[in-house]
């Protein structure tokens, strides 16, 4: 039996890569967005397609993200951890299996892996993306369904989105990250900063 195991989303949860997603965005259709809004995977593309003379099929659009973004360490430089992420991540190691679970595609898992090393080298289990075109038998394995299928101790989820925590909340205790306030009016436990999810959880 492993240790208790801890689940936690990547991005704007670990790192805050808003920025550097939105910079790619801007260099590769022109198209500049709101960092002060809150996005849920597919918007992208709709907002973004809905902008352009000429459309694009969403498998291409999320290809060129691949490929040109999530797989580029070149554009993750300019990613920071979240505030007090690291010291509260490197605590939180020495007690529990830390998980990762990302809607990202593992076709781009190095720049994820570099970002891991550079802040919170050797605290990281595993990483779980819900996507994967190689992966044959399963392209789409959502968070859900993967931490319902890791048997042990199960201790906790921390995510930035409303619809991953209604997922996952019915079967453990989820935490809905939201640091910029984008959802205070959420029927799910909010957590404002890493301090306080080291306060619930340490
Ligand atoms: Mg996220």
């Amino acid at each position: 039996m492993g240790r208790p195991k801890i689940f936690l989303d990547f991005d704007d949860t670990l790192f805050d890569t808003k920025r550097a997603t939105l910079s790619y965005f801007k260099d590769k259709y022109g198209i500049e967005l709101d960092p002060h809004r809150w996005y849920c995977g597919n918007q992208f593309y709709e907002i973004i397609n809905q902008q352009l003379e000429k459309k694009i099929s969403a498998d291409v659009f999320w290809k060129d993200f691949a490929d040109e973004f999530l797989a580029s360490v070149e554009r993750h430089k300019q990613v920071e951890a979240m505030p007090q992420m690291v010291p509260v991540v490197k605590e939180l190691a020495e007690k529990y299996d830390l998980y990762v679970v990302t809607a990202r595609q593992e076709e781009g898992k190095k720049s994820m892996f570099y970002l891991f090393e550079r802040d919170i080298k050797g605290c990281i289990n595993f990483a779980h993306f819900a996507w994967a075109r190689s992966r044959k038998e399963k392209e789409y394995f959502s968070k859900k369904d993967f931490i319902q299928s890791r048997w042990g101790e199960n201790v906790c989820y921390m995510d930035d989105n409303p619809n991953e925590i209604k997922e996952i909340d019915p079967f453990l205790p989820s935490f809905l990250f939201d640091p910029k306030g984008f959802h205070k009016e959420t029927p799910f436990k909010r957590i404002e900063s890493w301090e306080e999810f080291a306060n619930k959880i340490l």
